[in-house]
Parts: structure tokens; sequence; C-alpha cells
């Protein structure tokens, strides 16, 4: 029998109002995996990894996502659809329901913190119906060693009862399922739904709202890494654009996949202690760190396999949205403890399915805090039937449905740093290319990647000589790259008809425009002269 316990300690949920529970108290990975088998709730995967359906839910649901309204949130969080409010006596009965529903339960416990930096540090306990929820915990979150774990003192909780069902008419709810953020009883309440980036995001929106209110720290929606002479470099984008992807790369050591903060002290930390990624269409060929990664300790989310517990990763039957999580250590070079010093480069990574915007740009400082506020990706149907036209999205701060605060209030730290610090940002389209989704294609990876060398390494020189503005949005794209062929720099000689291009790159900075006017009078001049160019 191997070690099931990190502890001898034990612990009791009385004082959360769960009576007589069966506490299994930080178990380890292991033992979460055979559990999870033993329930009939997962499978192990050829891989080694354990493998599990999240059920109604294969990814967050942003509508269901709600923040007590109290003394502390009240006049700081910017309300409305994104940072719903929650009454405060509501959360209570709810809170109560589900602690009651918890009680008499075989419940899953777990000690953890966020934070890698040990200023500040995080506390969490993670209370989970389900045994692989809390493997993911364990997955995601910081581990504390059983040193720690003597004195340790939790901060924030997470209840989480993918089993309860809210009703709500007598909740307060939209649906059955919800995530709510407490802050004064410094509660991550989750219930009604089995998808765990739940977890991970709702302990993220509260550092969202914490760091920069309390600790001066720009929290970052990003990835990150480091190399070997010590230059760091962030990547900041929506879901599916290249974080996790692009950070993991084997001549740099990661510092993380998702979530940073940006210190006072000239410091980038990670959050977490892991990493969830994609893996639909997932390829050891291109991607053999991610791929190497998925083993015994990893948890498979709604892929299909064949009986000999093989994945088939280009299957998406489930959801396009197939993931993996896993402890950072199953990538080899990584970054130890997870921080790093000022970035010298930032990326804002855009899937653009127009095929529009270059694959590689550099912003002037007012360029980037535009593009940062947008927050512009697109969103391609996929297989959904009916739709093939690609549809603009923005999300402030490339990650809006996790900030509790106004996005300006962001932008403003991030403008701040980018002076102090001088670093480079560039845009990089890891989108289309040659025409939209449907006529052309996505980057190819490779290319990405050699562009993303080229401007860390310093061989895309300063010289404006060697860039060309881009006729609508203004950015600075360059003439050559090395490793990468000249004909997809500029993304309108890829395509074939030049004419419907320019109708497209229109239709697209209107999209861009309509949605800044929301964000107009936060903005000064600099910052409206990045915006794409009115003809
Ligand atoms: P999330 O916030 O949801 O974790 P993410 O930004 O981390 O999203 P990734 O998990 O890195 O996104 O997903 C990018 C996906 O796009 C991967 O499946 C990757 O294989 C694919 N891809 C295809 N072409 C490129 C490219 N040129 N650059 C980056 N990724 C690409
Ligand atoms: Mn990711």
């Amino acid at each position: 029998m191997m070690d099931h316990k990190q502890t001898t300690k034990t612990i009791s949920l009385e004082q959360y109002g769960i009576k007589n529970a069966k506490v299994n108290y930080q178990l380890s990975s292991d033992a979460l995996h055979e559990a999870t088998v033993e329930k009939g709730q997962g499978v192990t995967a050829s891989s080694g990894a354990l493998a599990v359906n999240t059920g109604e839910f294969t990814g967050r649901s942003p509508k269901d996502r709600f923040i007590v309204k109290d003394a502390i949130t009240k006049d700081k969080v910017w309300w409305g659809n994104i940072n719903i409010p929650f009454d405060a006596d509501k959360f209570e009965k709810l809170y109560n329901k589900v602690v009651t529903y918890l009680s008499n339960k075989d419940l899953y416990v777990r000690d953890s913190y966020a934070c890698a930096d040990p200023s500040y540090k995080l506390n969490i306990r993670v209370i989970n119906e389900q045994p692989w929820m809390n493997m993911f915990a364990y997955n995601m979150f910081l581990r504390p060693t059983e040193e720690e774990l003597k004195d340790f003192t939790p901060e924030w909780t997470v209840v989480n009862a993918p089993g309860f069902m809210a009703d709500p008419e007598v909740d307060g709810t939209r649906q059955h399922n919800f995530a709510i953020l407490d802050f004064t009883r410094k509660i991550a309440l989750i219930g009604g739904t089995g998808y765990t980036g739940e977890i991970k995001k709702g302990i993220f929106s509260a550092l969202n709202f914490i760091l920069p209110v309390f600790k001066n720290t720009l929290p970052m929606h990003c990835s990150a890494n480091v190399g070997k002479e010590g230059d760091t470099s962030i990547f900041f984008g929506l879901s599916g654009t290249g974080k996790t992807t692009l950070s993991t790369d084997p001549e740099r050591s990661l510092i993380g996949d998702d979530e940073h903060g940006w210190t006072s002290e000239n410091t980038v930390f990670n959050f977490e202690g892991g990493c969830y990624a994609k893996v639909i269409n997932l390829s050891q060929e291109q991607e053999p760190e991610i791929f190497a990664a998925i083993k015994k300790g990893a948890i498979l989310e709604n892929v299909k396999m064949d009986e000999n517990g093989e994945v088939d990763f280009k299957d998406s039957s489930i959801t396009q949205n197939t993931r993996v999580s896993y402890p950072i250590y199953h990538i080899e070079n990584i970054r130890k403890p997870s921080i790093g010093e000022n970035p010298k480069n930032i990326f804002f990574l855009t899937a653009d399915a127009f095929g529009v915007l270059p694959p590689i740009s550099k912003l002037t400082p007012g360029q980037a805090a535009y593009h940062f506020i947008s927050g512009y990706t697109a969103k391609v149907a996929g297989t959904e039937a009916g739709i093939d036209e690609p549809l603009p999205s923005f999300s402030a701060c490339f990650g809006a449905p996790f900030m509790p605060l106004h996005p300006t209030k962001y932008a403003e730290m991030l403008s701040a740093k980018m002076k102090e610090t001088g670093v480079n940002v560039w845009l990089i389209n890891t989108g289309w290319t040659g025409g939209p989704y449907g006529v052309g294609n996505r980057m190819k990876l490779k290319f990405t990647r050699a562009m993303i060398n080229a401007a860390i390494s310093g061989a895309l020189s300063n010289d404006p000589e060697n860039y060309i503005n881009h006729p609508v949005f203004g950015l600075a794209m360059p003439k050559t790259v090395p490793g990468v062929p000249t004909e997809v720099l500029n993304p309108k000689a890829t395509w074939t008809d030049a004419a419907e291009y320019d109708k497209t790159a229109k239709k697209l900075s209107d999209s861009f425009m309509n949605n800044f006017k929301q964000f107009e009078e936060y903005a000064n001049q600099e910052i409206l002269d990045g915006a794409p160019v009115v003809k």
C-alpha cells in the first residue's frame, strides 16, 4: 500500500457547519486517483493519467458567477453583468443549505495556498464532495510542505458541492449552478457544476480584487517564462490564444501558465502550482512537453478513449474544451520558485479568425494600452451547426470575467509599469492567415514560436526602417523575421483577394471602435491614438 496521506494531522469541519462528515484530509494524489476509480468516477488512461467527465458543465459559466455585495466590495467592484451582485443574507442562507447538504458525507479536504512569492501567500482550504476535484486542487494550487501544514491557518475556503442544485426562486441564483465569492467571509461557494476550472478561477477572481486593492500588485491573466539570462516574458491572451502552449518552451523555464502578479518590487510571481492545458488536437510532435506531462498525477477532462485507454485528442464529441491539469513539476524546465524579474517582453496573444491582424507587430505605449483594454480575440463556431462566421470577442484586460474592478484600474497599473520598465510590447496573432476562418489556415505554431523567439532574442531590431505600418491598425510589422517566410508577415499579402482583405480589415476595425466606446471617457489622447486609423 502506498503512502495515502501526506500528514498524520486530522481536522474537523464542524466550524464550517458541516456536521458528521468523514473527512479525508490531505490525501496524496495517488490516493485521490484510486478513490476516484473506486467510486466509478474516473478511469486510468494508458498514459497513467486519471480521466474523468465533468458532467453537465464542460466549461465555466460566467453568467452564474456572483460577488456578495458587502462593506468591502460595494464601492470598489465594477458591478454589472460581469460582476453580478449577490445579497449577503441570501448568501448566508444558501451557504447553510450547502453545508447541510455536505454533512454526513465522505468529503475530501486539502490545505494549499496561492501565490509563489511568500509575501503574498494566500492560504486556502478546499472542501470537495468528489476526490478528483480535490486532486485538481492538489495539481493547481501550491502545495504546503509537511512543516508548513503543522500550523496552517486557512484564510480563504473553497466549498465545492457539484451535486448540490440550487433552487433559483428561493436561493437568488440564475439557475441550479453557481460560483459566489464572499470577501467578508472569505469563501468561494461553488455548487451545481463539476467543472474544475470554477475552483481555480474562483480564487483567481478573489486575488484580482485583493492584490490591487490591498497589496499594490497588478494581477494578470497571463503565462510567464524566463530565459537563461533571467529575462522574463509574459503572455496575455483570452482562452485558446496560446498562453499555455507558448509559455511551455524547452529553452525557457516556465514560471506559470495562466495567473500571475506583477509586484512593486519588480517581480512577477505565479499564483498557481500547476497547469491546465487545452488538449483538443494535441500532438506529441508539436507540443512534446505538454504531451509528456500527461502521465500519472495528471487529470484528463472530457476526452474520449479507446478500449485500451488510448486518448483520441481529435475527438471533440463531449466538448471542444477538453483539458488536462497537472502539477507544474510535470514540466521539465521550470523556474523554482515560480518567480521572475520585471518582464523584458510582453506578448498580447490573439487568435484573429478574420485573418486581418499581422502575426507579429510591435506596439507603442498608446497602442499597448488600447489593445489591453480592448482584449480582442475571435470566437470560431467550430463544430456548432449553422454558424460558420467568426465572431469578434472583446474581453477587457484579456480576462474580464475574472476582474472585479473596473478595467481601467488594471490598465492604469499596467501602463505605469510599462513606462517605468520600458518593456517591449508585441501583438501576436496566433489565428488565421491567408483569409478568414474557413478560407485561410491557422498560423503554424512553428512560425509563431520563431517570431516570439526573434522578439525575445533581439533579432528584431528597433530600427523603424525594418518595419512597415499596418494601414488600418497602425501596428508596426517587421519586414523580416529569422525562421519565418517573409510572405506571412504582411497579412494582406497572404490573401488572394486584396479588396476582400481591406473590406474585412475595415469591418474588424469598426468592431474595435464600437467596443472601445464604453472606455473612451477614461482614455487619454495617447491611448486614443492607439486605436485603428479612421478613414
Ligand atoms: P486558456 O486561458 O483557456 O487556458 P490558453 O491561452 O492557455 O487558453 P492554449 O491552451 O495555449 O490557450 O491553447 C492554444 C491552442 O491553439 C492549442 O491547442 C494549440 O495547439 C493551438 N494552436 C494552433 N496554432 C497555434 C499557434 N500558432 N500559436 C499558438 N497556439 C496554436
Ligand atoms: Mn491555458
